[in-house]
């Protein structure tokens, strides 16, 4: 049988490419990228702006959506996991969190992951695969039907967060097709400068990424201040280790607009990775490259059966002063949907039925 082309995952011109080659005008193209894009149509038999016999034609030779949505588990804190599958099967999960000022959505760029972070829990489903354009985008505009209303117009914009399962960097080309799609004014219009991107560290692609004009935000997963302890506990620090990756992000610094900072992201691990020693050596590693960042902790979330436990709050706050006091500005971030699996590092395709969760049930997405 012929492939049907995942329609979700063309840009607007790729889309008028698309339905030119159906022998139909460009703004049959417009008009099919903002139903699925702008209006987030998920069937065909929804755009009943089109023509019966169009809409027919695109489902023979098109796919408006691939992704499935098997359940959704919503938080305490409002937060909202979905936990859904890819044609061929494997697992995507995306994170929707309500926040004060702007809601954020967490996505995946991988279904499970290659590197063998020992914090964290994705590392056990090891690479499934790669996820394609349309499947990152898929993944927004489900979240957002589902918290908005088909179409609706989130009410104070969305940021996005790839910090989801998988590495975004070792799908660079897919993700970057993604943001250019989801940045579209005549779609979701969602641009560079509200999504972050983090990434354990592949130093060719931040050099890439420093190259591309309206990229997104940059945060890099830290997790240790020596190559010694970093080795250990992200073994892609033994392809590029620390110093390697910091004269990247050096090189990267010269893109950053006035104020922008990247963020370093460290994840709190009782005993391991947060005496003041470490502290220091971490804030020592940074002014030695007087790099314009800031500094996120992240208290280990709970990901059994993983040895780790978080650090004490106060050995939080210690750590953030010592940093603070060297001049370098540090975060600590509060954790979101701990109860539901969803917070980060815990991304692995939970599907037990949880206590905290006021319902889990399945989503209907039409294809
Ligand atoms: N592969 C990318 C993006 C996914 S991880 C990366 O490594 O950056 C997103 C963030 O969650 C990373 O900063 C990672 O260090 C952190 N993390 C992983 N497991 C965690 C856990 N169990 N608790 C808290 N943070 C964790």
């Amino acid at each position: 049988m012929e492939q049907r082309v995942e329609l979700i995952g063309l840009s607007q011109p790729e889309l008028i490419e698309f339905v030119d080659g159906l022998e139909e005008p460009a703004y049959r193209g417009r008009q099919v990228f903002a139903a699925l894009q702008h209006r987030r149509l998920r069937s065909f038999a929804e755009m009943t702006d089109l023509p019966k016999e169009l809409r027919a034609r695109l489902n023979k030779v098109g796919q408006a959506s691939t992704l499935k949505v098997e359940s959704r588990y919503i938080s305490s804190d409002g937060t909202r996991r979905y936990l859904m599958k890819t044609h061929d099967g494997l697992p995507v999960e995306t994170v929707f969190i309500p926040e004060e000022h702007r809601d954020t959505i967490c996505f995946s760029s991988q279904s499970g992951c290659p590197l063998q972070c020992t914090f964290c829990l994705t590392a056990q489903l090891g690479l499934l695969r790669s996820l394609t354009p349309g499947e990152i985008v898929e993944q927004i505009l489900i979240a957002l039907n589902d918290a908005y209303g088909v179409g609706v117009k989130p009410p104070r914009g969305t940021n996005l967060v790839g910090m989801g399962a998988g590495e975004p960097f070792l799908n660079f080309d897919s993700l970057l097709k993604a943001l250019r799609i989801m940045a579209d004014r005549n779609g979701l219009y969602i641009v560079s400068n509200r999504v972050t991107i983090s990434t354990a560290g592949i130093v060719p692609k931040i050099l890439d990424l420093a190259k591309v004009s309206d990229r997104p935000h940059l945060a890099i997963s830290l997790a240790a201040p020596t190559d010694e302890l970093r080795n250990e506990l992200m073994p892609i620090n033994k392809r590029w280790p620390l110093e390697e990756l910091l004269k990247a992000c050096k090189v990267f610094e010269k893109t950053l607009k006035p104020g922008e900072l990247f963020t370093f992201e460290y994840v709190m691990l009782a005993g391991v990775n947060d005496s003041e020693e470490q502290a220091r050596q971490l804030a020592n590693l940074l002014n030695r490259h007087g790099l314009k960042a800031k500094v996120n902790l992240i208290p280990h979330n709970p990901a059994e059966p993983l040895p780790y436990r978080p650090s004490p709050e106060e050995t939080v706050s210690r750590f953030k002063k010592i940093l603070e006091s060297k001049g370098i500005h540090t975060y600590v971030r509060r954790p979101r949907g701990r109860d539901i699996f969803a917070a980060c590092g815990q991304l692995a395709a939970r599907q037990e039925t949880l206590n905290t969760c006021k319902e889990i049930r399945s989503v209907g997405v039409t294809s």
